[in-house]
């Protein structure tokens, strides 16, 4: 995976014109994976995948160590403030 941070670098004239996720254009910085075929996020869906995709992608990579270590366990993300309510005890106490 490259991050292309201009139109002068090698990688720039080997990338795609258009993002992969949007079909928008491609214009530094943008996202470049070759590697089984071709990825490129351009900087919109950078930033709009930042919490969604990439937390998707962290979470899986995660699961899959884990599971390479102990087959029978997962993880799973949770809203922080109700993990946080749940540590002290639920709803009830504060
Ligand atoms: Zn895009």
């Amino acid at each position: 995976m490259t991050v292309i941070l201009s139109k002068d670098s090698i990688e720039y004239r080997q990338a795609p014109a258009h993002c992969t996720m949007c079909t928008g254009p491609l214009w530094p910085p943008f996202i470049f994976w070759l590697v089984q075929g071709q990825l490129c996020l351009c900087r919109t869906c950078i930033e709009n995948s930042g919490k969604g995709l990439m937390a998707d992608l962290v979470q899986a990579r995660a699961i899959i160590d884990l599971q390479s270590l102990y087959p029978d366990h997962t993880l799973e993300r949770q809203h922080l403030p109700t993990w946080i309510r749940n540590l002290k005890g639920g709803d009830g106490e504060q």
